[in-house]
């Protein structure tokens, strides 16, 4: 069969400021008809050209126009060699934890997402495989906690919902010396403030529902990959799970992205003061916030991000003050999920991270007194206002 890709015979736009990088994307318009907006091609099947002749697209499941562009922008803008689309960011996952092999050891962050936590300890430890959570800002423990059977280290940073800071630099060196692959969930802070595998990271994945997309009105997920043969991997995954992104929902990514850049600084500006002011409120215990000079994991971020993100977790005095804050926010909704431009209130006691065990999340600090926020981009002055009038509510 021989496929003439009519789309591979134009070069990407890759030499460009990562500002303009997310409004261009790797194609942008299309060369074909000129189209300023990438086309959505809503179509299941390609005709072939000819006997033994097809257009390089064959079958949506496979490969798709609007999913390839999308697929093309994130590996640019991740600074990777390929990127792959899917239905949302655990169906990226399982593809992620599809590398693994029974008897494989997988170390993890000890907050990590409950979804991932979930994929680990319901699904592939039936198959064999091993985990084990660790605080990976503490390269000590990381050291330690390795084995020889440890294939993968799955890194978010910060974590979700604690902060914490890993520095990736060092996990990548620790990874490389005993033959591991290191995966960093990029969802907080997306490339615009991160780039992973430019630190050293084989694998970035992200739930594209967040930040990428941006809007809450997208279930998405992406990988982006450093070598050919984890980009075949991810090749085989999509053609086997048949769990890639629909033409539609590429096209709202590809949408979402242009605007990347201008959300990511109004979030991250918004939510430093936010967490400032959050720490001056007498109700008000602790705040996590990985851009206070005073965090523990700051110099490392300084070091290898661009930005705090939009992300701040807190504990408040009372369960009162707790249900006061996600019962009588007016602008603010209290929901899961983040990264949209709308400000979310979240428990994640009950919310994001009821699978994980109530030993760990005690530890951690999650109990029932324990609030995370999505700053959005709304003005800063009513995010405050809503929160400051909601916790009043609770005398
Ligand atoms: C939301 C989220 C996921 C899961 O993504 P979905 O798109 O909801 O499937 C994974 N990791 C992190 C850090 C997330 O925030």
């Amino acid at each position: 069969m021989i496929e003439e890709n009519f789309y591979d015979s134009f070069d990407t736009k890759d030499n460009l400021h990562f500002d303009s990088k997310v409004v261009h994307g790797a194609l942008g318009c299309d060369p074909i008809t000129g189209a300023v907006s990438f086309p959505i091609f809503q179509s299941a099947t390609f005709m072939h050209r000819d006997f033994d002749v097809s257009t390089g697209y064959t079958y949506t499941r496979l490969k798709n126009p609007t999913r390839e562009e999308l697929e093309r922008t994130m590996a640019i803008l991740e600074g990777g060699l390929a990127g792959f689309a899917f239905s949302s960011g655990q169906a990226a996952n399982m593809s992620v934890f599809g590398i693994l092999e029974p008897g494989d050891h997988v170390l993890l962050s000890d907050d990590i997402y409950g979804g991932t936590f979930r994929i680990g300890e319901d699904i592939f430890k039936q198959l064999g495989c091993v985990f084990t959570y660790v605080d990976m800002a503490d390269t000590q423990a990381v050291q330690s906690a390795i084995r020889p059977s440890t294939k993968m280290l799955f890194v978010e940073t910060p974590t979700n919902p604690m902060m914490k800071v890993a520095d990736i630099r060092k996990l990548s060196a620790i990874a490389r010396e005993h033959n591991a692959l290191l995966v960093v969930d990029n969802t907080f802070l997306t490339p615009y403030f991160q780039k992973p595998i430019t630190l050293g990271a084989d694998i970035v994945v992200h739930s594209g529902t967040k930040y990428l997309c941006g809007h809450n009105d997208v279930i998405a997920g992406l990988v982006v990959v450093n070598n050919q043969k984890l980009a075949d991997h991810f090749q085989l995954q999509l053609k086997s799970r048949g769990n890639g992104l629909a033409p539609f929902d590429s096209w709202l990514l590809l949408r979402g992205l242009k605007t990347l850049c201008l959300r990511m600084e109004k979030h991250n500006e918004n939510a430093a003061r936010v967490a400032r002011w959050l720490r001056e409120q007498p109700k008000v215990k602790k705040v996590y916030y990985a851009g206070f000079e005073d965090h523990e994991g700051y110099a490392i971020s300084k070091g290898q991000s661009t930005g705090f993100g939009g992300m701040i977790s807190f504990e408040v005095d009372t369960l009162e003050t707790a249900k006061a804050l996600l019962t009588k926010v007016k602008m603010i909704l209290f929901a899961e999920s983040l990264g949209g431009t709308e400000t979310l209130i979240t428990y994640p006691l009950t919310q994001t991270h009821e699978s994980i065990p109530a030993d760990i999340r005690e530890k951690l600090g999650i109990n029932e007194r324990f609030l995370r926020i999505s700053i959005g981009i709304e003005h800063v002055d009513d995010i405050i206002a809503d929160l400051d009038q909601a916790m009043k509510q609770a005398d």
